[in-house]
């Protein structure tokens, strides 16, 4: 006879797709920069799950559990699998097919040439911050991570996740986060609860700080003119760290906030709630 629970895990992801009307979870998308999400109806403390090998936030969610996978940008379209390693011992894996997502090309000036092409000192500096920057990427802690995002500063949206970045007519890699225009000083809230891991004055980010909500959710913000907290504080969801500002390779004043799933960056956009920034609203409205 088969196992029940087996037939149950595959009624999953369309459920999310249609029934999103509440923030409490992030928007599924099943594209490169997006968002995969598993109901876990059977789910008993000490299963773990992975996606492309990499272990993914687990969490409850309406009486059930579920896991949600950050899709990388480069990821091809095709089908993928979730790896569910359950406490007996045993491994059940579903699929999941990943679309084609078309991302736009963006054409920036930046008027301090080295922050484009970087002199030997700064490349030198550029490769110890790429450790520290790996290091916080990876970081895996096992608390519950709360993924009911707020928006960390409201205001126009001056640059989205995913577009294909040429400063000064070079290329250089994809847009990995979202850029919110406002004043310099605004303050920046914590987008959830979470640990600072690491903050400190970067050569391209300018002043950033990387908060760890749990279970590999990590979210960063950059570009600031000030830093409020250290690494090791524990911030609550909205509480102050910092002030939005042009520091690192920017052309005015912004934050650039950056969401990180099981080692991947995502597109911030799917965890943010849409009614949580006024302007874009306003903005949509006009639109429609
Ligand atoms: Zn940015």
């Amino acid at each position: 006879m088969p196992e029940p629970h087996i037939t149950r895990l595959y009624l999953f992801i369309s459920l999310f797709f249609c029934s999103y009307v509440i923030h409490a979870l992030p928007e599924q998308a099943l594209v490169p920069g997006g968002i995969a999400l598993l109901q876990l109806p059977d789910y008993e403390q000490g299963t773990e799950v992975y996606f492309k090998n990499k272990r993914i936030a687990v969490f409850p969610y309406d009486k059930s559990w579920v896991a949600m996978a950050g899709i990388g940008l480069s990821t091809k379209p095709g089908d993928y699998e979730f790896s569910i390693r359950r406490t007996d011992g045993l491994t059940l894996n579903t699929k999941i097919t990943v679309e084609y997502k078309k991302y736009d090309e963006q054409h920036l000036t930046i008027k301090n040439k080295r922050k484009v092409n970087p002199n030997k000192n700064d490349s030198e500096r550029i490769a110890t911050e790429s450790i520290r920057k790996k290091k916080a990427k990876k970081r895996y802690s096992e608390t519950i991570p709360d993924v009911d995002f707020i928006w960390p500063v409201t205001g126009r949206i001056s640059s989205i996740f995913g577009l294909r970045r040429f400063f000064n007519e070079q290329e250089r890699r994809p847009h990995s986060g979202l850029d919110i225009a406002a004043a310099k000083g605004t303050p920046i809230k914590a987008t959830a609860s979470g640990t600072v891991i690491d903050a400190g004055n970067f050569f391209f980010s300018g002043n950033m700080v990387y908060l760890d909500h749990g279970q590999g959710i990590v979210s960063l913000y950059a570009h600031m003119s000030k830093i409020r907290v250290k690494p090791g504080d524990v911030v609550k969801q909205g509480d102050i760290i910092g002030e939005v500002g042009q520091t690192g390779r920017v052309t005015g004043p912004h934050l650039h906030f950056a969401v990180i799933a099981n080692q991947t960056l995502i597109d911030p956009a799917f965890m943010l709630p849409r009614d949580g920034n006024t302007e874009e609203v306003d903005k949509r409205m006009k639109k429609d």
